[in-house]
C-alpha cells in the first residue's frame, strides 16, 4: 500500500492522460447521493454517465453481490454458469431476443453486434454486402471499429487505417440514409435510438420507423445501440418498446450492471447462428459476479411501478431545470426521455455547458454534460422527489453564480 495522500495530483503522475477528471475524489455513496474525501456531500444527477441505475449502495444489489462472492466468481467460458443462463433466460423473455451474448463493456458489445451483423450477410448474401449504415455525431465505443462506426472524425484520427465499409448519414433524416443504403452493399444499418453523447438527441419515431422498412427493404439488418437508453432510462425497459420499432440486433451495458461491469448483445435465433461456435468469445463475458448483480437490476427496474416512477421523476426534474433556464435565460429546450434528459444552451451560453457543470460541484450537485452546449441529466430511476428538489435549488445557485460573473 501506497503511504502517500490519495489527491488528484497522484493522477498526473500514474495515469494515462486520457482523462482529465475534477478535483473532487468521491469516496462513498448512498442512494442519490455522494461524500467526497473532505465529506462535502454532492445529489448525483450524473449517474456515473448513466450507469448507476438504482443509486448508489443499493441494498438489493449489493446483496446480490456478496451472495454470488460467497459461492463462485469465475468459470471461463469452457464451463456455463447459472447467473448468465438466469439473466439471459430473463433478457430474452423481456425483449423481442430470444439469443444473448454477455461482454463486459458497451464498446465490446456494439463489437460483437457489428461482426455479428457481418457474418451473417457474409454467410447469407455474398461478400460484397458488408457496408455498415451509421451515423454522424454517433457514439458506439473505443474499440477501433467502434469509434469508426460512431461518427466522430475526432475520435479516429490518428488511429487509422481504420476499418473500412462504414457511411454515415444524417441523425433524422431518413432521405440522407436512402441514398447510402442498397440492397447491394448495404449489410446493416446502426442507430442509438436517442444519440446519447451526441447531445441526448431522441430519434423521430418516423425516423426509426423508417430505418426498420428501408432494413426490411434492402435485406439489411437493423441494430440498436441502448448502452445509454436501455434499462428503464426511458420509462421503458429498452426504448425500442417505446417506439414500437423492434431492432435485429440490440446492445445493452452502462445501467444493465448498475455500476458493475457487464454488457450483452440481444438477438434472434436465426441470426445468432452466424456466431458459430469459435467465431467470437470474452474471457470474462457472462462472468458470474456481473451477472448476479445484473439480474437484480433487471429483476428492479423491470418492475412497472419503478418504470411508472421514471416518468414522474423525469416531468419533476425536466419542469424544474425548463424553470430555470427560463429564470436565467440559459437554456433554449430540455429534451430527451425518461431519466435522460438534455438542457440545450441558448445562444448567449454556447460552448459553455462545463462551466455550470463545475459550479454545479461547487454547490453540490453532479451533472453531465454532452458536448459543449448540453448540459445531461442521468440520474437514478429510483431518485428520490425531494432529492431532484435539492438538486434543483443547488444547480440553480449553480446557474446564478455562472451568471452574476
Ligand atoms: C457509453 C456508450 C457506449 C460505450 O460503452 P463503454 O461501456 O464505454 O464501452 C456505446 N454506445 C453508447 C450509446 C454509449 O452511450
Amino acid at each position: 500500500m501506497i503511504k502517500q495522500p490519495v489527491s488528484r495530483e497522484l493522477f498526473d503522475e500514474v495515469m494515462v492522460p486520457n482523462y482529465a477528471p475534477g478535483a473532487v475524489i468521491p469516496v462513498r455513496g448512498e442512494g442519490s447521493r455522494v461524500w467526497d474525501q473532505e465529506d462535502r456531500e454532492y445529489v448525483d444527477l450524473a449517474g456515473g454517465i448513466a450507469v448507476t441505475c438504482l443509486g448508489h449502495s443499493h441494498p438489493g444489489l449489493v446483496s446480490a453481490l456478496m451472495e454470488q462472492a460467497e459461492k463462485i466468481w469465475h468459470l471461463s467460458n469452457v464451463m456455463t454458469n447459472e447467473p448468465a443462463l438466469r439473466l439471459a433466460k430473463t433478457l430474452c423473455d423481456l425483449t423481442f431476443a430470444e439469443r444473448v451474448f454477455f461482454a463486459n463493456s458497451g464498446g465490446e458489445a456494439n463489437e460483437a453486434a457489428f461482426k455479428l451483423a457481418r457474418r451473417y450477410s457474409w454467410q447469407h448474401h455474398g461478400p460484397e454486402k458488408n457496408e455498415i449504415v451509421a451515423f454522424k455525431n454517433a457514439f458506439h465505443g473505443r474499440t477501433l471499429f467502434t469509434v469508426s462506426v460512431g461518427g466522430q472524425p475526432k475520435y479516429v484520427e490518428g488511429f487509422e487505417p481504420a476499418p473500412g465499409g462504414i457511411l454515415h448519414a444524417d441523425f433524422n433524416d431518413l432521405e440522407s440514409v436512402k441514398k447510402l443504403v442498397s440492397k447491394e452493399k448495404t449489410c446493416a444499418i446502426v442507430v442509438e435510438p436517442i444519440q446519447g453523447e451526441g447531445g441526448v438527441l431522441p430519434g423521430d419515431e418516423a425516423f426509426l420507423k423508417g430505418l426498420r422498412d428501408l432494413c426490411d427493404e434492402h435485406d439489411a439488418l437493423l441494430v440498436f445501440d441502448e448502452v445509454q437508453s436501455g434499462v428503464g432510462r426511458t420509462g421503458h425497459l429498452y426504448a425500442y418498446q417505446k417506439y414500437g420499432v423492434t431492432p435485429d440486433i440490440l446492445s445493452t451495458a452502462k445501467s444493465l450492471g448498475g455500476g458493475f461491469p457487464v454488457a450483452a448483445m440481444l438477438t434472434t435465433a436465426a441470426i445468432a447462428e452466424s456466431l458459430g461456435v469459435g467465431t467470437h468469445g470474452s474471457t470474462y463475458g457472462g462472468n458470474a459476479l456481473a451477472c448476479a448483480v445484473a439480474q437484480r437490476v433487471i429483476d428492479t427496474v423491470s418492475q412497472p411501478d419503478i418504470l411508472k416512477g421514471v416518468i414522474a421523476r423525469s416531468d419533476r426534474l425536466r419542469q424544474g431545470m425548463m424553470d430555470i433556464g427560463e429564470r436565467y435565460g440559459v437554456f433554449s429546450e430540455v429534451r430527451g426521455e425518461g431519466l435522460l434528459l438534455g438542457c440545450v444552451m441558448t445562444e448567449k451560453w454556447q460552448g459553455r455547458a462545463k462551466e455550470f457543470l463545475a459550479a454545479g460541484i461547487d454547490e453540490g450537485v453532479m451533472v453531465l454534460i454532452a458536448g459543449p452546449n448540453v448540459i445531461r441529466l442521468a440520474p437514478s430511476l429510483i431518485i428520490p422527489e425531494s432529492d431532484i428538489d435539492e438538486a434543483l435549488t443547488r444547480f440553480e445557485a449553480a446557474v446564478k453564480t455562472v451568471c452574476s460573473r
